[in-house]
């Protein structure tokens, strides 16, 4: 499989180094040459798979020839054996029509984990055996943050600089990440910054030529294509536990940055028969006038309950613009160039009719975002997370007749359990996996928000290229 550009211009990669890199060097985000086809038949052949099974079956086309299907189900089979739930991700009934979909069994306790268990173990493979030493650099709002350190600790040829905004954060996220004491593991706290601010910085870091020349820069997020093709599995998983290929199912997901709904996007381009996807936001809505009006023009982030989908920018967008207007590089860095100077733009007619095939939107306010968790509690006896009210929310307003509806719940309800109270007066117990995190050491440097002082503490630290 060779990976290319959405900006047209970066060199094309194979499978290992589109792992290994960051952003494209023109600006734009990698992705697949061409959707591999499953045929209806090898869907029906998922049916009664275990999700290591299944993830090796949906994965081994995007991964080619640089490993074997033996070595890659070994390291799901170590990625997976983490998750605290023997199905990984099991599928929980809600009513007659509407299913959730937990991915919150992993160590972090958000979904997060289903995707950077794997990458931690991709890195530590392809950099085994060199002398390659990568700096990877991220900014989080919290899950990102605590779900790559926990990939990522004590393993060898990689240093990770994690940095968030000093105080944006909860408390049980703050120590999933600084009591990880592990050397090759940094803790940055931002002082007076908000997640943007943090982001700018790890940006401003990257188009540094200096830099970025001394150190081998590497990302996290989801602008990475190895995270993006881990979160495929788990829609072909639910779709055929519910009756795929025969019936279409739709699904609805908390979004924030466009990842995980991508995903679901390139399981239907895989030949999946998904009904709908939901792009449920809250009221950051960016995406839900964008496919709602075509108007995608960026707002100011207002901060709520559902803290990983505060985002007025979502990175993986640009991936389904690419995708929907014709795979035209050149057409869609001018269109994106257009936004990054203006804070705005308008999806062309290609963009928004294609989209409107499979995407359905819909934003949830607080109020609303409450309601489905106490229906949620007092209905269908289920404690869910603010981020899942949200795509619950949007599941259960959409109009798709009697299609099953799968609500992906992307963040385990202790995560947020203050949010959680509110709404149903009822606290959830972090479980026991979390064990002694408020007794534990915290460790992390607090520094000004600037970018002398943040590269001159990395660059202390990182090994150079
Ligand atoms: C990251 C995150 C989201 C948003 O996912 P995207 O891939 O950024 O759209 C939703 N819910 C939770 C709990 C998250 O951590």
């Amino acid at each position: 499989m060779r990976y290319i550009s959405t900006r047209g211009t970066a060199p094309i990669l194979d499978f290992e180094q589109v792992t290994l890199a960051g952003l494209a060097s023109d600006g734009g985000l990698y992705l697949p040459e061409a959707w591999p086809q499953v045929t209806a038949d090898e869907i029906a052949g998922l049916r009664g798979l275990s999700y290591v099974d299944t993830a090796v079956a949906v994965m081994a086309p995007f991964i080619g020839d640089t490993m074997t299907q033996e070595e890659l189900k070994a390291m799901c089979t170590q990625a997976y054996g983490r998750f605290a739930h023997a199905a990984v991700a099991p599928l929980v009934q809600l009513d007659q029509r509407h299913w959730l979909l937990e991915l919150f069994h992993g160590p972090t306790l958000a979904f997060k984990d289903v995707a950077l268990q794997l990458v931690g173990l991709l890195f530590e493979r392809f950099l085994a055996g060199t002398d390659k030493q990568l700096t990877v650099i991220g900014a989080t709002s919290g899950d990102t943050g605590s779900a790559a350190i926990d990939a990522l600790a004590g393993r060898m040829g990689v240093e990770v600089f994690m940095l968030h905004p000093k105080g944006r954060v909860s408390d049980v996220q703050r120590r999933q990440m600084t009591t990880v004491l592990a050397p090759n593991i940094h803790n940055i706290a931002l002082e007076g910054a908000s997640f943007d601010d943090a982001q700018a910085l790890v940006k401003a870091m990257f188009n540094d030529a200096d830099f970025s020349g001394r150190f081998a820069l590497s990302a996290v997020n989801s602008i990475n294509w190895a995270r993006l093709m881990a979160q495929i599995v788990y829609y072909f998983y639910a779709a055929v536990r519910l009756g795929a290929p025969e019936r279409p199912i739709a699904f609805s997901v908390p979004t924030g940055n466009f990842g995980d709904v991508f995903a679901g996007y390139v399981a239907a381009k895989m030949g999946l028969p998904i009904a709908k996807l939901i792009v449920a936001t809250n009221v950051n809505d960016i995406l839900h006038r964008a496919l709602s009006t075509g108007d995608y023009s960026q707002g100011t982030v207002v901060p709520t309950p559902s803290p990983s989908m505060d985002i007025q920018v979502s990175s993986n967008f640009e991936r389904l613009l690419f995708d929907l207007g014709g795979r035209d590089g050149p057409a869609l860095a001018a269109q994106l160039h257009g936004f990054e100077s203006s804070k705005a733009m308008r999806l062309t007619n290609a963009q928004l009719q294609g989209a409107a095939t499979l995407f359905t939107s819909d934003r949830i306010g607080l109020d609303d975002m409450a309601l489905a968790m106490r229906w949620a509690h007092s209905d269908a006896g289920q404690t869910i997370d603010p981020h899942s009210a949200i795509g619950l929310a949007a599941a259960r307003r959409a109009d798709l007749g009697d299609v099953p509806v799968v609500t992906l719940a992307t963040a385990h309800p202790a995560k947020f359990g203050d949010a959680v109270e509110r709404a149903t007066g009822m606290r959830p117990a972090l479980p026991a996996r979390i064990g002694n995190l408020y007794d534990r050491e915290e460790r992390f440097a607090s520094l000004p928000t600037r970018f002398a002082d943040v590269t001159e503490y990395i660059a202390a630290r990182a090994t150079p290229r």
